[in-house]
């Protein structure tokens, strides 16, 4: 949340406009709780949920490893100074020149969710490592990654097979149980789905060595979520469950709980106003929407907690919007936003746990606002 560096650095530094100040002493923190909560699996920071390149100098100087889902991304990664090793090209997308291009650089792992991803790998990164991805249903998490990406179980085991039979190394498994997800047993159900494309590969006589059980570890936004010694835990208990005292190499790929909870944006209240006389939700229209940054706003998904000076004063449901002119642009509505009655345009208002997915969602330049400015300290 606001950490006292952060508070800090806002009051001396007074920087104009939204921005997101990240607090790499607590990335740092998150860091070794995962590394204590899941001492046997290797850690792969999702670039994706924040690519400062500050936070990806502390990771690869911790020897973390990265997921990446471009060439871009790899290039951060490697400017951090990760090796090729610790690199994974995680996205099931891909262009086969960008896989060629990963393939020059170094890397060697890469994931598919098809045969005709399959293919591609096998042309332009012969002999590489693959994992495929298997689909989770995303239930219970409050960012869900829908039908994208994935394919079924039954399917994964036609991908690695076709894998080894291009000269691949077919080498694992993967899911996602969802972003923020706060179900434990989500992971039971996927490590059962991993498991049975273990066997049917052994079967024929086709041996896995890894699973890679993604990222959804939550940070905590309103409401408390589990820590990283739950997870870890949990997430142990269910390896033991199914795969009992052959338990394989293991990966995690943490964005959210790896950044969500360094990060605070400060924003100023544009206005407040009403719709007609007798309404009693007032609208608070900020200077950062959902296209400065928030964009997981959408459908309301993500709630963050916003403090301000005034907290101590009677509140009121407000509708809290954005400064653009898309209509889109209203973060809640549908579940409006306490807010104090005394709240004045103008005052500072600080969104906590915006550490991921903000800068990396942030627009250009839509209706002239600069993209979201960050500073990492
Ligand atoms: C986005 C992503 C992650 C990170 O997910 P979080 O929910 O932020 O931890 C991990 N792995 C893959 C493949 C992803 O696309």
């Amino acid at each position: 949340m606001a950490t006292q560096r952060i508070l800090d650095f806002l009051a001396t530094r007074r920087p104009n406009g939204p921005c997101l100040v990240v607090d790499l002493d607590v990335v740092r923190d998150n860091f070794r709780a995962f590394e204590k909560a899941m001492p046997e699996s290797k850690i792969y920071y999702a670039v994706k949920a924040n690519p400062a390149p500050e936070i990806l100098r502390l990771l690869a100087a911790m020897g973390s490893s990265f997921d990446t889902a471009s060439v871009a991304e790899i290039e951060m990664a490697m400017d951090a100074g990760a090796p090729a090793e610790r690199i994974s090209f995680g996205n099931t997308i891909k262009k086969e020149r960008d896989v060629a291009r990963a393939f020059e650089l170094g890397i060697r792992l890469y994931a598919v969710d098809s045969v005709e991803e399959v293919e591609k790998v096998a042309r332009a990164a012969p002999g590489s490592r693959v994992f495929c991805r298997v689909l989770a249903d995303g239930e219970g998490a409050e960012w869900p990654l829908s039908r994208k990406f994935g394919c079924v179980p039954e399917m994964a085991v036609d991908v690695l097979r076709h894998a080894k039979s291009l000269g691949l190394d077919a080498y694992g498994v993967s899911f996602h149980v969802g972003s923020q997800q706060t179900d434990l047993s989500a992971w039971d159900r996927a490590l059962g789905d991993a498991k049975m494309v273990f066997e049917k590969l052994a079967a024929e006589g086709i041996a896995l060595g890894m699973v890679n059980m993604g990222g959804g570890f939550p940070t905590r936004y309103l409401k408390d979520v589990p820590a990283a010694q739950a997870y870890g835990q949990a997430i142990f208990e269910y390896l033991s469950k199914h795969f009992g005292n052959n338990i394989p190499e293991t990966i995690i790929e943490p964005g959210r709980g790896m950044v969500g909870n360094a990060g605070v944006i400060r924003s100023e209240v544009v206005l407040i106003s009403k719709k007609a006389d007798n309404d009693n939700v007032r609208w608070v229209f900020l200077d950062i929407g959902k296209f400065g940054g928030l964009a997981e706003t959408m459908d309301e998904a993500i709630r963050y907690p916003i403090v301000t000076s005034r907290d101590a004063d009677e509140k009121s449901p407000c509708v809290l919007a954005g400064p653009t002119c898309d209509s889109a642009d209203v973060l809640y509505e549908k579940a409006p936003y306490p807010l104090p009655l005394s709240l004045t345009i103008g005052d500072e208002v600080l969104i906590e746990g915006t550490g991921a997915y903000t800068t990396t969602y942030s627009a250009v330049a839509f209706n002239g606002f600069e993209p979201l400015r960050s500073y990492v300290i």
